[in-house]
């Protein structure tokens, strides 16, 4: 897969206060997949379900992209149901580009984990 093509990681951490990531840390997380992970590039947005959390997608998603977005946060469904419209809005198919990995309630090492099994089954080994 070309370089441009590769994945991207967005891990949405829930304002930084919410009990669900207690136990992840965070910086850990990201330079594994950003170093380790076939990604593109990995980032990390504070609350993607509110406002500020729609304008980041309204200017980051582009009409016609082909990439996928692997996105660590809450609740797949959830997940789904809070971004769908925004993708609709640039003609994206939420289900067609975004992986969403709840990383909820995990220790650093399993998130890692998932995220890794996410990124080896879009890219290969
Ligand atoms: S999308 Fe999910 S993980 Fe992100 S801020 Fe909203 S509730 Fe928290």
């Amino acid at each position: 897969m070309s370089e441009e093509n590769l994945p991207r990681f967005i891990m949405c951490f829930c304002t930084g206060e919410c009990p669900g990531f207690a136990k992840l840390d965070l910086w850990k997380l990201i330079n594994f997949v950003r170093n380790e992970l076939d990604v593109e590039y990995a980032i990390v947005h504070p609350q993607l379900c509110v406002t500020d959390g729609d304008n980041f997608w309204r200017d980051y998603l582009k009409e016609g992209d082909t990439r996928t977005f692997v996105v660590g946060g809450c609740d797949a469904r959830m997940q789904k149901k809070m971004y769908k419209d925004i993708f609709l809005e640039k003609g994206l198919d939420f289900d067609k580009h975004v992986v969403p990995l709840d990383l909820r309630n995990m220790e650093t090492s399993e998130a890692m984990k998932k995220v890794e099994e996410a990124i080896v089954k879009l890219v290969g080994e």
